[in-house]
């Protein structure tokens, strides 16, 4: 049996005493970077292991569902959420030798650019994702040559339905990609990220786009040469989400079987593609530029002009709106290439299937 839920509060008029500001029908338009309007039954954030912990015993007195929530950059808010969303602003980063132990509600990039001007290279290539770094494990984040799985050590989660915090080493986490253990399930609180860098890294300069921009400033093949280069060509790249909201890459690439990749190449020889263990994974941002839907938009949401894997909110955009866009994306793909694309963000609430 749920335990009754306590008296009114008098700054909030939720019906949960306020010292863990837990608050009723919250808006989280602000809270995604997709700012897509949708309310959480209830919401709090967290500062401390403690606060939540007490989130987490609310949640499981009151059979509420819990979801986890960074800086929502890389989520899709159908519909309003049941339950409990908990916010992770736990902060703290200390570093023991070449290793770096942070807080789950620390900001991703501001990590990168504190251990680059340590003189710690490996995040480098990993510079500019938004987001916390409580988050980055769940879809195993990378860009330019380098997952997170390449520095990981160690995390601690929290166990929402047991209240059990534990630490889980990498094959634990069963990192794929832009996938884990914890994309896969809601139950775990991220808490805390162990990752082992390096004073003498091997850096990974793979792009050419880094390589010509080192060039072009003369700079050397340094971590903050190469935090320098990703930082701008990221820039250039993809839309800021503050300015316009996005969630960045919205489908993931697909991975098709070496006969598909070669019917696809032999109609379309300019095909982006690069091998992978199951086959070939092609760029899901060529194929949507292939059908010409650049800046293609139904209302207010729209393919973006700079990058055709990102779709942007240009102002008020209603949630019909991007299935309504997304629909049309994952049509015409599959008429021309027969690839059925799948989206990276989560979609929410759990279960929803975007319908148009
Ligand atoms: C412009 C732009 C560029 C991007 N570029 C990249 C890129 O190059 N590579 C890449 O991989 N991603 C990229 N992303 C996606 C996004 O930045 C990452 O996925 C990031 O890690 C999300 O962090 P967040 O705190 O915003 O997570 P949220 O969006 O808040 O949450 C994402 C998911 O993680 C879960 N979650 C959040 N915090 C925790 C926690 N502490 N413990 C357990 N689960 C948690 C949520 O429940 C949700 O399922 C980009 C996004 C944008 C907007």
């Amino acid at each position: 049996m749920p335990l009754p839920l306590p008296d009114f509060c008098s700054q909030c008029e939720s019906t949960w005493a306020c010292r863990l500001k837990i608050h009723q029908n919250v808006s989280l338009a602000d809270k995604n970077t997709l700012r897509l309007e949708a309310r959480a039954e209830w919401y709090c954030e967290v500062s401390s292991l403690d606060e939540l912990l007490e989130a987490a015993a609310f949640a499981l007195a009151h059979k509420l569902n819990v979801i986890s929530l960074g800086e929502g950059s890389n989520i899709v808010l159908a519909d309003n959420l049941p339950g409990l969303v908990i916010k992770n602003r736990i902060q703290g980063v200390t570093y023991n030798a070449e290793v770096v132990h942070t807080a789950g509600g620390e900001n991703w990039h501001q990590l990168v650019r504190s251990t680059v001007s340590s003189g710690l290279f490996g995040l480098e290539n990993l510079a500019l994702i938004p987001g916390t770094v409580g988050a980055a494990p769940v879809q195993n984040i990378g860009a330019y040559g380098v997952e997170i799985c390449d520095r990981f050590l160690s995390l601690r989660a929290l166990h929402l339905p047991t209240l059990e915090h534990r630490s889980f080493g990498k094959k634990e986490c069963d990192f794929a990609y832009r996938d884990s253990l914890f994309k896969r399930s809601d139950e775990w609180m991220i808490t805390e990220v162990s990752l082992a860098l390096s004073k003498t890294s091997e850096y990974v300069t793979t792009y050419p786009g880094i390589v010509s921009y080192i060039e072009e400033h003369g700079l050397g093949t340094t971590g903050e040469s190469i935090f320098e280069a990703v930082s701008h060509i990221r820039a250039q790249k993809l839309p800021n989400p503050l300015v316009i909201p996005n969630v960045g890459s919205f489908f993931k690439n697909p991975v098709v079987n070496a006969d598909q990749a070669e019917s696809i190449a032999t109609e379309f020889p300019d095909v982006v593609q690069y091998d992978v263990i199951a086959g070939k994974k092609l760029s899901a941002a060529w194929l949507i530029d292939q059908l010409g839907l650049k800046d293609y938009g139904v209302g207010q949401f729209a393919v973006s002009d700079k990058h055709a894997l990102v779709i942007i909110n240009k102002g008020n955009g209603k949630q019909q709106e991007l299935f309504e866009l997304v629909d049309v994306i994952n049509r015409k793909v599959k008429d021309t290439f027969g690839i059925e694309l799948e989206i990276e963000p989560r979609l929410y609430p759990k279960g929803f299937v975007m319908s148009c």
